[in-house]
């Protein structure tokens, strides 16, 4: 008998069926996938450049631009998640030396100015503490003081439950001749934005969050002024896979041929072709109106449980992402696992700096209904009067 070259056996794991309970998806995201997301994503393949897949291609284009409210002819889906659009858009906007100021009230912040960093741009950070926004004056002063050329600033700052106000923002960094870039990842579909009229030069979000689709593609699109200043480099982006040139020739952006770039997440891409035309059936204004009423009623509830919202100011709360202060005489981390144990429902710890202080509580797309707001209420109460015992 010949003896195996092999010295590694195959993996017992691999060897049992997959195992996926269900579970309620409470947290930041990502959110449970409704079934007939789950069937476009379970569907047969194409070639990356059938024209049926290219046609989907188009539709998501279509569908971004109604959801971010902009006309761009440079809009598209990345192929990668929230980071990845995170990553696009700063690689493709800045060039080494470039002025760049970022605005940091909690990670989303914090990241980007690493991203920032990497790419070797002149990184000046605006910071206010987690929980808090920036105000028109905050960005004004720091316009005057660092004279960036783009500003990032975060809509849906999911790691504090904070809400951007963006009116005014766009008009104020253009009279700086400064660019915004606005990450919407937590709330595309939740909380109004207007790229077009809010001048708004950088928008991305991600799919798995109001969307509902799987995690793996993400949104973004780039104003003439932003499209300007990339055509106006003198270095090619440092990266292949994120080159705008590229993905807008491929998304068919450009007005010439598409070009083989790289062999797109066909299935990715048909989930969110379903998850931008249910947001797009709902319409957005009543989308606005769902997460905003189910956020209310969730912050009554907390309340009654006499549980302290983090972000003190109403107008200021994230309307997918609540985040309620770790109650004095538990641990979070007992809370969380009580509620997965015990109610097989996901809600979150926070995250960077808002880490130990804060639960998150996430109602995004399918997911925020006035009855996951019950189930998630009844499973907090029950994990407030199990979670003391154990301690005493
Ligand atoms: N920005 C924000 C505001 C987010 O909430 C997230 C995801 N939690 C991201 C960026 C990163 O997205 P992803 O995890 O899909 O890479």
């Amino acid at each position: 008998m010949a003896t195996s070259l092999l010295r590694i056996p195959p993996p017992q794991g691999l060897l049992r069926p997959l195992a996926v309970p269900e579970r309620l998806l409470l947290g930041p995201g990502p959110s449970n996938v409704p079934p007939r997301i789950l069937a476009a994503g379970s569907r047969q393949l194409l070639g990356h450049m059938h024209p049926e897949v290219l046609q989907v291609m188009d539709e998501i284009k279509a569908g971004i631009q109604y959801a971010f409210q902009t006309q761009n002819r440079l809009t598209l889906a990345i192929s990668g998640t929230g980071h990845c659009a995170m990553e696009a858009a700063l690689l493709n906007l800045l060039e080494h030396g470039d002025p760049a100021m970022v605005a940091v009230n909690g990670i989303w912040g914090q990241r980007a100015a690493d991203i920032a960093r990497r790419l070797g741009a002149d990184v000046h950070e605006l910071l206010k503490p987690p929980g808090e926004y920036f105000t028109l004056w905050d960005v004004e002063e720091g316009l005057v003081r660092h004279k960036p050329l783009v500003l990032f600033i975060t809509h849906g700052e999911s790691s504090t439950g904070v809400l951007q106000p963006l009116e005014g923002l766009g008009e104020l960094c253009h009279r700086h001749g400064c660019l915004l870039l606005v990450d919407a990842v937590a709330s595309l579909g939740g909380a109004p934005i207007f790229m077009d009229q809010q001048e708004i030069d950088v928008l991305y979000s991600g799919s798995q969050k109001v969307l509902n689709a799987p995690p793996g593609s993400a949104p973004i699109s780039f104003s003439e002024r932003a499209r300007e200043k990339m055509l106006r480099r003198k270095t090619q982006p440092p990266s292949f896979y994120l080159d705008m040139g590229w993905l807008a020739n491929y998304w068919g952006c450009d007005g010439e041929a598409r070009r083989y770039h790289h062999t797109a997440p066909i299935n990715s891409f048909f989930s969110l072709r379903e998850g931008l035309a249910m947001l797009a059936e709902l319409g957005l204004e009543n989308s606005w109106e769902r997460h905003r009423a189910n956020c209310a009623q969730l912050c009554q509830g907390l309340r009654d449980l006499g549980l302290e919202l983090f972000v003190k100011e109403e107008k200021a709360r994230l309307p997918t992402i609540t985040a309620v202060s770790v109650p004095e005489g538990y641990d979070w981390k007992e809370i969380t696992a009580f509620l997965m144990d015990n109610h097989s429902i996901e809600i979150a710890g926070g995250l960077g700096p808002s880490v130990g202080k804060v639960l998150r509580i996430g109602l995004m797309g399918c997911n925020s209904t006035s009855s996951n707001v019950d189930s998630v209420l009844r499973a907090l109460q029950d994990a407030l009067r199990r979670c003391r015992r154990s301690r005493l």
